[in-house]
């Protein structure tokens, strides 16, 4: 039978098309009800790991979950035990261990010289800890540090986080993810995407280092009756700042990226993936800014309020990555489609690594689980198998059919 999507011939046998993923037995149209990198899953859903961590979904999603379960323990403990400099590190660093973890087991480096990718993100951490020394020393608020300024919000202060710091720091987080996906080896949607997770996640460690360094230099404070405040401010600044700076900015990076082979470049949707990253940190740094005189400044009730802003943000950037993805994918699928089917999978015995079975020849979906190819890392798209070099023609020398 012919997709009716696509019109490529499919087997009778097939749930989805493996050339562009239409759903063909259960007629959810634009597949609703299942996330292309997680098909088992919906596409408006805040589960965070098949979101921030696609390629490695279907592999091993328990790891990903345990650790940062564990990593929000220890720093909730240990902020409530007053053992700040301890809290305030494993919330700087939880994060981006996890996510180099993510990046070392779906093998994203492979045989790019890791120097290059390295210095790409050391340039990113220093800048960000540069800039954000700069403008924290100037403003001299305290953005949930102990004590604080006792006077309201002030004009200034507010200009300075909801125009200066967006703007400035977003365009710090671009450079390094957008130079990566030019290179041909991360034109694709996936890696701009995930370089600019990187970008986003070693940003926020950097700026947490230094606006909370008078957590690391005043040693342990103790139990007390700021508990409250400490662990809003480690939850808040471990774990929600980083990941929404990272889906922010990935989302801007993916739109370079763009769909197909090669990168689309500076075009008006990357333009508008940068405001919309800026404009999403403004509201952030905005809203824990404000929310934090609720109660006097320094209260419990300000700083609880600022970590339930920054969910109901988070909230909403996953189910936007999500769309984004899915629609990405899908899309993607349907262009390499018109042109014969993709390059993935054209190994004579490639599986899907969700669910083990045989990929059709040039799938770009798995015709049994609707997995995308794509959202699999790289190395198990089923281009190196039969004795082939590891990962070496997957860009250009999967030939194409007429
Ligand atoms: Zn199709
Ligand atoms: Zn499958």
């Amino acid at each position: 039978m012919d997709c009716p999507r696509c019109s490529s011939e499919v087997p009778e046998v097939s749930h989805f098309c493996h050339h562009c993923g239409t759903d063909l037995q259960s007629g959810d149209a634009g597949r609703k009800k299942a996330y292309a990198a997680k098909p088992d899953e919906p596409v408006a859903s805040f589960r965070l790991v098949s979101t921030i961590m696609p390629q490695g979904a279907g592999r091993q999603p328990y790891t990903y979950k345990v650790a940062l379960g564990i990593a929000l323990l220890l720093t909730v403990v240990t902020a409530a035990l007053g053992a700040l400099p301890v809290a305030i590190m494993v919330a700087a660093f939880a994060i981006p261990i996890v996510y180099i973890l993510y990046l070392y087991d779906v093998n994203l480096w492979e045989d790019e010289p890791v120097p290059v990718v390295a210095a790409a993100f050391v340039l990113t951490g220093v800048l960000a800890a540069v800039f954000t020394w700069l403008w924290s020393d100037q403003v001299g608020l305290s953005l949930g540090t102990i004590g604080g300024n006792e006077a309201g919000p002030s004009g200034r202060d507010l200009l300075i986080l909801v125009l200066l710091v967006p703007v400035v720091s977003e365009l710090i987080r671009q450079v390094g993810p957008l130079y990566l996906a030019s290179r041909a080896r991360y034109d694709d949607l996936m890696d701009g995407f995930t370089f600019g997770v990187v970008a986003g996640v070693g940003f926020a460690c950097f700026e947490t280092l230094v606006l909370h360094w008078g957590w690391i230099s005043g040693g342990f404070a103790g139990p007390g009756s700021s508990a409250g405040t400490w662990i809003s401010v480690v939850v808040l600044h471990g774990f929600l700042k980083p990941l929404i700076y990272g889906s922010a900015t990935g989302l801007a990076v993916a739109e370079f990226s763009g769909l197909g082979e090669k990168y689309d470049g500076f075009t008006p949707r990357w333009a508008a993936g940068l405001l919309q990253a800026m404009l999403v940190n403004a509201l952030f740094h905005g809203g824990v800014y404000l929310l934090g005189f609720v109660g006097g400044h320094g209260s419990t009730v300000g700083a609880i309020l600022g970590v339930a802003w920054g969910l109901v943000l988070l909230g909403g950037l996953i189910v936007l990555v999500r769309t984004v993805l899915h629609k990405g994918l899908l899309e993607a699928a349907l262009e390499s489609a018109a042109r014969g089917g993709s390059n993935h999978a054209s190994g004579e015995l490639a599986f899907c690594s969700r669910c083990e079975m045989p990929l059709l020849p040039h799938s770009d979906f798995c015709s049994a689980c609707g997995n995308s190819v794509r959202s699999v890392p790289k190395s198990d798209r089923g281009v190196a198998v039969q004795g082939s070099a590891p990962a070496a023609g997957y860009e250009g020398t999967g030939e194409m059919q007429a």
